[in-house]
């Protein structure tokens, strides 16, 4: 590989100014939150993809590198520090590892490692979850569905994230000695036409089919979201094929027909047991990357699986998680949709040419660890 000549800055303090363009090479300031477990290792190959591709095409990328989650409270007391939640404010793309373990696991701790996360969404307002999933084809056989049902399988889910039921009032009322909870449901107009938008944007980009699932035969605020979605479908997005799946079927659905879906659009709670239910899919969470966007700001773009205390420090985690992470950066928040393919494209080449982390070998495969599997990952990048 030639050396690294690229025009790109790492420091523990962000550099100034927001991305900028000149001609085709972007400069942008990147913040990296490594967080806790696994989350240095494999931060650390993603980091390195990105100097590679800084020096392929000449972007000025300026990375920073701050404190989230478990090891934050250690050293700051809080799991999102002010100077982290800063630094994410004035960047142009976050990328995050993974926060938690069981150092900060007490009941009765002041505060915990997800506090950070939750907080850090709230405050860059991120509100559309997006979730790909796409079956590597030389991993098919790891799916716990038949080969047959995955084949050929490309859905982007866009999850609302800032709303719903996680985020209605909520008690808990007592009364002649029982007791009863509630949550609410509760979305606005805009709330569902702000992720409508990004999910019917995203599907223009694809093969231009957009799915919105609710519960409208029983829920009045997914009436008023089927309603709200259809407007926009109609009179923003008229050229795309639009449909609207209830929930309880579409459960159904991704375990039968995964490949018939584009862009799926849903809120809260129904797309955080859906992506789990899809996240199955292809058979490891070691592959699967995610994206949090806003309407303007920087978005945050990390791997779905958590911190993995049962192996952190054996340097054996698997990284194409994180570096999908980055390739979802480079193309949602930078524009860079050359850059992004490039890398999915060498994570692709890597695994058709028999190349495994433990996670994703099966019985009697030898495996690589993180640092060898980024090795393999800038060995094609280059070629
Ligand atoms: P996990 O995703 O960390 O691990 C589940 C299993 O998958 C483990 O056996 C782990 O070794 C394996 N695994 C996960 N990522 C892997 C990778 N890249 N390569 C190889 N194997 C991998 O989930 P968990 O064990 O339930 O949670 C561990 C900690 O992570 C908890 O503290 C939890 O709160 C936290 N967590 C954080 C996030 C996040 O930061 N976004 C998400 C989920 C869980």
């Amino acid at each position: 590989m030639a050396p690294l000549q690229c025009c790109l800055f790492i420091s523990h303090h962000r550099c100034d100014g927001p991305e900028r363009e000149k001609g085709n090479i972007v400069d942008a300031n990147i913040v990296l939150l490594p967080g806790d477990g696994i989350g240095p290792e494999i931060v650390a190959q993603a980091e390195r993809v990105l100097q590679v591709v800084a020096e392929q095409h000449g972007h000025e990328f300026h990375l920073s590198s701050h404190p989230i989650g478990g090891c934050a409270i250690d050293e700051f007391g809080d799991p999102l520090p002010e100077s982290t939640l800063k630094a994410c404010r004035e960047s142009d793309a976050v990328l995050l590892g993974a926060v938690g373990g069981p150092k900060w696991d007490d009941p009765h701790a002041k505060t915990r490692p997800e506090a950070g996360l939750l907080k850090i969404r709230k405050e860059l307002g991120l509100f559309a979850n997006l979730r790909p999933i796409n079956p590597n084809p030389a991993l098919l056989d790891s799916s716990p569905l038949k080969r047959h049902i995955i084949e050929g399988t490309d859905i982007l889910f866009v999850r609302e994230l800032t709303g719903g039921i996680y985020f209605g009032d909520s008690g808990v009322q007592e009364k002649d000695g029982e007791k009863t909870a509630f949550n609410t449901m509760v979305y606005s107009q805009s709330e569902v036409k702000r992720v409508v938008r990004v999910a019917a944007a995203a599907a223009l980009k694809r093969r231009g089919k957009l799915t919105s699932v609710d519960k409208a035969n029983v829920l009045e605020v997914s009436r008023l979201w089927r309603h709200t979605a259809e407007q926009v479908v109609k009179t923003e997005f008229p050229t795309l094929e639009y449909e609207v799946v209830l929930v309880d079927a579409m459960a159904m659905h991704l375990i039968s027909r995964p490949r018939d879906f584009d862009v799926v659009v849903t809120g809260n709670m129904f797309g955080d047991i859906l992506t789990d239910e899809a996240s199955m899919l292809p058979g490891s969470l070691g592959l699967l990357p995610s994206a949090s966007v806003g309407e303007s700001g920087p978005g945050l773009f990390e791997p779905i699986h958590g911190s993995a205390p049962d192996i952190a420090g054996k340097g054996i985690a698997n990284p194409l998680a994180t570096i999908l992470a980055t390739a979802m950066l480079l193309r949602h928040s930078l524009h860079l949709e050359t850059e992004a393919a490039a890398i999915a494209a060498a994570v692709t080449r890597v695994l058709d040419a028999g190349h495994r982390t433990a996670d994703i070998a099966r019985s009697g495969e030898t495996s690589v660890g993180t640092v060898a599997m980024g090795d393999l990952v800038l060995v094609e990048l280059a070629s």
